[in-house]
């Protein structure tokens, strides 16, 4: 039996069959990790002894039959922004090196509740803003594909540690992408689910309006599987979804015949990089096969989703991390001067790209600015989501690349920060609007990059978007490429 290649599904099975045991599970993504990440530098922190000691607790438990929770040995990682008791969270900031929070995520608390093993906390671009992880105060994180090229942010680790079986599945976070544009750069499913469907608490804000926490995976069915442990609803978490769905993971129906896909006319311009053109539409190809329609659809406001998105994120940036000042949580600038402490720890222990952000978000909210900046920034918000409304009129789910290129050369973006910003055009829209979004792999280029394929949902349309992707999975097999 190949371990790695078990679905969630299967490897639970394994394990309730005790055909495996938890901690050779654990033992086997311990020892990758040590062997490949030094290389592919995913992980800021692996929690080998308390791992390996939750899967033999498990393996003790089984062999007595005593009962085990329902996914006892499978183990997870998570994104660095996601506070854990046992585990420092750093946002991969100075400012928050070595910092414990005093308690676990609701989500934290959701998979140990489910049986799920941490097996540590995974780099990022600095308080998730960036596309390259290249923003992370303590290491750059390697493209397993080749390791000369970015595997994408903000949930740069996340991606990576999946796509390089160091891990069979990870939590990520996106905001304006940064769970699907990584995933897409490193062949691997990411999901965004519809705001509120999974609990933001414990996830450190970066922008609290468009923040949502999903899953990284090798595929579609093992992000359904993981859904179904993580869209609980949270009472503490006021923007948490009260409806609970069912499962799923159960409904999946890779039957999507009369399934209507949107081809919005302005996506695929001529700034998209041919060889994910061509990838795009052969995927169209597949779904016409698969018995799906497709519908032209029109997305006026998709080429300014970017700048409204810069606004409203950076406005909630300048609120958000101001809680940074050296006062209560982690570092603290070497001076007793109470307003020296304010300055200096947060010029020393932030980066450039957060500092960025936070000076203009602050700028825009000034009171001559905001109604210039803020509210217009607002307005256009509505007009963005109107477009989706009006698309979901027509069609099921929209269809359209990830990122206009591949990953990219460390560097290569960072130097042109318009051009890095751009990487995002056609993920920010969705967060906009807050429904549910897919990027899952649809071919490879020349040079042997993957490329994504983007699904976007209406809210709440997770079941109809996990059926899509997980049809095209099963009548495709790039997931199934090895790299390693
Ligand atoms: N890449 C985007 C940015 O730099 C998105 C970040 C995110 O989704 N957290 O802001």
């Amino acid at each position: 039996m190949d371990i790695l290649k078990l679905s969630l599904a299967e490897l639970k099975s394994a394990l309730d069959s005790k055909k495996v045991t938890a901690l050779e599970v654990v033992n086997l993504y311990l020892d990758r990790i040590e062997k490949h990440d030094k290389d592919i530098k995913a992980f800021l922190h692996v929690a080998a002894d308390s791992a390996r000691a939750e899967a033999k607790r498990y393996d003790d438990m089984r062999a007595k039959g005593e009962m085990v929770p329902p996914c006892a040995g499978i183990p997870i990682a998570l994104k660095d922004l996601i506070v854990t008791k046992d585990m420092p969270t750093t946002c991969a900031s100075l400012m928050l090196k070595d910092y414990y929070s005093a308690f676990d995520a609701k989500i934290v608390e959701e998979l140990k509740e489910a049986g799920y093993i941490i097996l540590g906390k995974l780099n990022m671009d600095q308080f998730a803003m960036g596309s390259s992880g290249e923003t992370s105060y303590f290491q750059k994180t390697k493209n397993p594909w080749d390791l000369t090229k970015v595997p994408g942010g903000s949930s740069s680790g996340s991606a990576a540690a999946v796509a390089a079986h160091l891990v069979p599945v990870a939590i990520g976070s996106d905001t304006g992408g940064s769970i699907r544009q990584p995933a897409g750069y490193c062949g691997v499913v990411g999901l965004k689910p519809t705001y509120g469907r999974v609990s933001r608490r414990g996830a450190v804000a970066y922008s609290s309006s468009l923040d949502q926490l999903g899953p990284i995976a090798k595929t579609m069915e093992d992000a359904a599987f993981l859904m179904d442990t993580l869209s609980q609803h949270d009472e503490l978490d006021p923007t948490s979804c009260a409806q609970v769905p069912d499962s799923f993971h159960k409904n999946l129906n890779a039957n999507i015949k009369g399934l209507r896909l949107g081809l919005p006319k302005n996506y695929l311009t001529d700034d998209v990089d041919p060889e994910v053109k061509s990838a795009v539409l052969a995927a169209v190809e597949v779904y016409k096969n698969l018995g799906a329609e497709i519908v032209e659809i029109e997305m006026p406001h998709a080429d300014v989703g970017i700048s409204v998105y810069q606004m409203i994120a950076n406005a909630e940036v300048s609120s958000n991390l101001a809680k940074f000042d050296g006062i209560e949580f982690g570092y603290r600038a070497d001076t007793n001067d109470l307003n020296k402490i304010y300055s200096q720890t947060r010029g020393e222990a932030l980066g450039v790209e957060v500092k960025k952000r936070i000076i203009l978000g602050t700028y825009i909210l000034q009171i001559d600015q905001y109604e210039e900046f803020y509210v217009r920034a607002m307005k256009i918000r509505s007009l963005i989501r109107q477009d989706y409304d009006n698309a979901f009129k027509k069609c099921d789910l929209i269809i359209g690349p990830t990122s206009s290129t591949p990953a990219f050369d460390f560097g290569g973006k960072s130097r042109t920060p318009m051009e890095m910003y751009l990487n995002d055009l056609y993920t920010v829209s969705l967060n906009l609007n807050g429904s549910c979004g897919v990027s899952i792999p649809c071919g490879f280029t020349k040079v042997g990059m993957p490329i994504g394929l983007q699904l976007q949902g209406d809210m709440y349309a997770e079941q109809t978007l996990f059926n899509a992707a997980h049809a095209y999975q099963n009548a495709t097999d790039w997931h199934k490429r090895e790299i390693l």
